[in-house]
């Protein structure tokens, strides 16, 4: 959305009275003042809802979808408003339905392994219920300390340990949905096996456009007899990006293998003491973890490929405060950049592994040739690139710039074989680029999909789809304002 869309419109007195008496006065904002702390997520996009509302169960979600319906008005799912694409944005106004105060872990059936979640429930407080039973919720972002389960599910999160784990389609047993139409129903069970269609698969990572998720069951795991946390430090990006397919290639699978580029650890040592060498030019995190012995082994087996890849020093940690205190450092690697730069644009990108190296060098000739810094924090066993464009968007035109080397780094992940986004999802922010990579044929069997959950062009609208009704002139992301300016030929 750009900054220069047009406010949206107050809304009519009678819709916020239906809204107030279906979930209550206290739980719905209308006044410019009170919405506008939701009209952006991570990204860089914004635009104004003209009603918040804040349902406790799945029958008042239900009841705000049909109100909104009835009046002609967008409806937008939110979460903890941590994401990375825009999904959260409300681009043409309307309502958003948030879903923080559901929070409610409602069982932990330890026998089974499973959890039955609100939505509104934080990432990392699922792993703290379950840690009296010895289990824990596996799939990790890096901001599982902010954002939500139902977030998750509608961006099919990844993070760390995905690596080994699987990402969060591989951990959602079933859930209860509100579908666009207003009804309420049931996708997958407790079990795990979908007779039929799998519309929980379907429903995982389909980024609020397909319903709102209102009860989740989830896949637990049993906490690992052993860890090693092993950091390796290279004078190089490039070394430490050949060591990834290396440790790979010799057929181990660690649970996390993260790299962090020379500008983050500048960021992370000024802003944390978590042991990164300041003058490295990168280092790998990497987690083993099961049974003893064969974790020993393993992080054995690691150091020597790392050795060989040309890493100065690896460093192993057994104890869990000192495992901790590496991992701060990762996680909180983002909010480190701030230390660097008044704004950053983060990039989400996917290459296979072995092009890790190449893609990384063209990312740096981008930054150099346009004058920004790029730092790169990434779930790299994935080939999962997050480069960060570092910038101040106070001076004029930076922020077209920026979305501009934006656009070409994405472009080099799909020249390289790989994709427009790992983890935070397609959103307002890269639909102009899903036609880099799908078909006219593609995109209709994807909007007979959105129509069969009975959703329509209000339905958490312009976000995954090129186009939409009203999307185009109103609603032009930045992306797309710079993407037109520059001509079609530009970013390949
Ligand atoms: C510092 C930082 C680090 C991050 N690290 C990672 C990472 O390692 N891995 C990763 O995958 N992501 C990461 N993210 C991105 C983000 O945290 C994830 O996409 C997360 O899943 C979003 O959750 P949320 O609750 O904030 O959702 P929101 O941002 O509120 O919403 C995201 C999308 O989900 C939809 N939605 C929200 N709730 C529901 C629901 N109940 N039903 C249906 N749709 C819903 C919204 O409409 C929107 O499209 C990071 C973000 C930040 C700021």
């Amino acid at each position: 959305m750009n900054a220069n869309a047009s406010p949206a419109k107050a809304l009519e007195k009678s819709v916020v009275r239906q809204l107030e008496r279906a979930v209550g006065k206290d739980s719905v904002l209308w006044r410019p003042e009170e919405v506008l702390a939701f009209e952006y997520d991570g990204t860089i996009e914004r635009a104004m809802p003209q009603a918040v509302a804040f349902p406790n169960t799945a029958h008042q979600v239900a009841e705000v979808v049909r109100i909104a319906l009835d009046a002609g008005l967008p409806v937008v799912p939110r979460g903890a408003g941590t994401g990375l694409s825009g999904g959260a944005v409300a681009a043409l106004g309307g309502v958003v339905v948030a879903l923080t105060r559901m929070k409610r872990i409602l069982e932990i059936d330890a026998e089974n392994q499973l959890a039955v979640v609100e939505p509104g429930v934080v990432n990392l407080e699922l792993s703290k219920a379950a840690e009296p039973h010895g289990l824990y919720y596996a799939p990790d972002p890096s901001s599982q300390r902010v954002c939500t389960l139902g977030g998750n599910v509608a961006e099919n999160a990844g993070g760390p340990h995905c690596l080994a784990y699987g990402v969060t389609t591989n951990h959602v047993l079933g859930l209860e949905v509100v579908t666009p139409t207003g009804d309420i129903v049931e996708l997958g069970g407790r079990t795990g096996q979908t007779p039929g269609y799998d519309l929980r698969g379907l429903f995982v990572g389909s980024e609020g456009t397909l319903g709102i998720a209102t009860k989740i069951v989830l896949r637990l795991l049993p906490r690992s007899e052993a860890t090693r946390t092993l950091l390796a430090i290279f004078d190089t990006v490039d070394e430490a990006s050949e060591a990834v397919s290396a440790i790979i290639g010799h057929g181990i699978v660690p649970s996390a293998l993260e790299m962090i580029d020379h500008h983050v650890i500048k960021a992370v040592v000024q802003a944390m003491d978590v042991g990164y060498p300041d003058d490295a030019g990168a280092v790998l995190l990497i987690e083993v973890d099961g049974l003893r012995e064969a974790v020993i082994e393993e992080a054995i087996e690691i150091k020597e490929v790392c050795a060989a890849e040309g890493a100065r020093e690896v460093r192993v940690a057994e104890e869990a405060a000192e495992r901790e205190r590496l991992w701060a450092g990762r996680k909180g690697s983002i909010s480190a950049l701030g230390r660097l730069a008044p704004n950053y644009y983060v990039l989400d990108g996917v290459v296979p592994r072995t092009k890790l190296p190449d893609v990384l060098r063209e990312v740096y000739k981008l930054g150099e040739q346009y004058g920004f810094p790029i730092a790169n924090v990434f779930h790299a066993g994935d080939g999962n690139l997050h480069p960060n464009v570092l910038f101040d968007e106070r001076i004029p035109g930076e922020t077209a710039r920026v979305l501009e080397v934006g656009a070409k780094i994405m472009r080099l992940c799909v020249d390289a074989g790989g994709t427009i986004t790992g983890e935070h999802g397609v959103g307002l922010e890269k639909r102009s680029f899903m036609e880099w990579i799908f078909s006219e044929a593609d995109f209709a069997a994807m909007a007979n999909v959105k129509a069969a959950f009975g959703g329509n062009d209000l339905y958490n609208p312009c976000k995954i789809f090129p186009t939409g009704k009203g999307c185009g002139e109103v609603t032009q992301t930045k992306i797309e304002h710079v993407m037109k300016q520059a001509g079609p030929d530009a970013y390949i």
